[in-house]
């Protein structure tokens, strides 16, 4: 809880995240507002990349759209998963080559698919006969790859029950997606976001193996796994580094898979969440009760202004106060709208200065990913999140 801790086991925290807050602490912001330092971004994009080799990066577009972290990625060479036509063109219009982008939402609008296509888009995402019958219309003979339930996620943030089919149900859209005259080219899989440790991958792996290669005994020549997201960023819990952990999970795959012709990685968390950090204010301390074991903090910025992975309490983010050396005690955090959801952390109640005070800062740690993305545009009229890039 105070800005010495490290980021990975045995290494200090990277030094441009240190300019993030560095940044904040020169500066006064009136609004919540997001610090971005793409240098960050890059110096992760190179890390997870030394892990990955062969695998293709796509960046997971929705994890932070902020134009100059793709900008940044697509000077990098990285390539993109994109879910919608506004993330499309938001590509495209950032100088990435169509061929780069994966249309990876498995939900797609038919116009959509059609602007794509004339685009120049050429891979696609389906897990459902109606979705390769829109894709086998509005772009004829694309590649598309069919996407796998995952059951068993250990990952804090699982994506599991909305996306994918059964392995069974794959197989009959392989043959479906032929038999329309697509390319059926492989298949892909969440593992769950914030999927801490490498070895979580396994059970995952196993499965997608198992009809990986049953698929192969039915005449389907695949050449693509996406591996998708789920890459960890540090909140606390010690993760190994970037490289390590990306390189084990490609050692899970080739142990599993032999040399699959393309593989594809889509970190979003894993890739951004390092690179920013929010300069927040502490608007109001209380007590509910002359006796109450808690203080209640309330910030300028709750769960529908950018912290909205605070759900069920599943992201636990690390803050900086400029009292950090002062005694702590228990604090139910909250944001500062009208709505009684807007709780951030009750159930393990956050650690904070005993002297903490309406009007000091907050710097929320590591929150570069899933938070502007996610901010209401000004719900209960508090500002939407600001977002600056270093
Ligand atoms: C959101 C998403 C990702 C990124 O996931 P992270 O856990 O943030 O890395 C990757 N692929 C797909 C299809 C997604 O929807």
């Amino acid at each position: 809880m105070n800005a010495t801790i490290t980021d990975f086991v045995g290494r200090p925290a990277v030094a441009p995240v240190s300019r993030v807050e560095a940044f904040i602490r020169a500066n006064e912001f009136d609004r919540p507002t997001l610090v971005l330092d793409t240098k960050a971004v890059a110096n992760q994009y190179h890390a997870l990349k030394a892990g990955l080799g062969r695998a293709h990066i796509h960046y997971a577009v929705k994890a932070n759209p902020a134009r100059e972290i793709v900008e940044e990625l697509v000077n990098l060479g990285s390539h993109f998963d994109a879910a919608s036509r506004g993330e499309i063109e938001l590509c495209l219009s950032l100088g990435a080559a169509p061929e780069t982008i994966s249309f990876g939402n498995t939900i797609k609008r038919a116009s959509d698919i059609a602007f794509a296509y004339h685009a120049g888009i050429t891979l696609f995402a389906a897990d459902a006969e109606e979705e390769l019958e829109k894709i086998a219309e509005h772009a004829p003979g694309a590649e598309v790859y069919i996407r796998l339930i995952v059951d068993a996620s250990e990952a804090d943030w699982p994506l599991s029950r909305k996306f994918g089919c059964a392995r069974d149900k794959a197989l009959d859209l392989l043959a479906m997606a032929t038999r329309l005259g697509l390319k059926p080219v492989g298949f892909s899989f969440h593992v769950g976001s914030q999927t801490r440790r490498a070895e979580m991958w396994t059970t995952t792996l196993d499965q997608i193996a198992e009809i990986w290669h049953r698929a192969h005994a039915q005449g389907h020549q695949l050449t693509l796994l996406n591996i998708g997201g789920g890459f960890p960023a540090f909140y606390g819990e010690a993760i190994d580094h970037p490289t390590k952990y990306s390189a084990r999970v490609m050692a899970l795959v080739t142990e599993r898979f032999g040399d699959v012709e393309r593989v594809m990685a889509e970190p979003g968390r894993g890739l951004v969440a390092e690179a920013g950090m929010i300069a927040a204010e502490v608007l109001l301390v209380s007590r509910k009760s002359n006796d109450d074991a808690h203080r209640w903090v309330y910030l300028d910025i709750g769960k529908f202004s950018g912290l909205a992975e605070t759900m069920d309490e599943a992201i636990r983010y690390q803050f900086i106060t400029d009292r950090d050396a002062e005694p702590t005690g228990p604090c139910i955090l909250a944001g500062p709208s009208c709505d009684s959801a807007d709780v951030l952390y009750e159930k393990r109640p956050v650690q904070l200065p005993v002297g903490l005070k309406a009007g000091d800062r907050f710097i929320i740690r590591n929150c570069g990913a899933y938070t502007s993305s996610y901010s209401s545009v000004g719900f209960n009229g508090f500002p939407p999140l600001d977002v600056i890039v270093i």
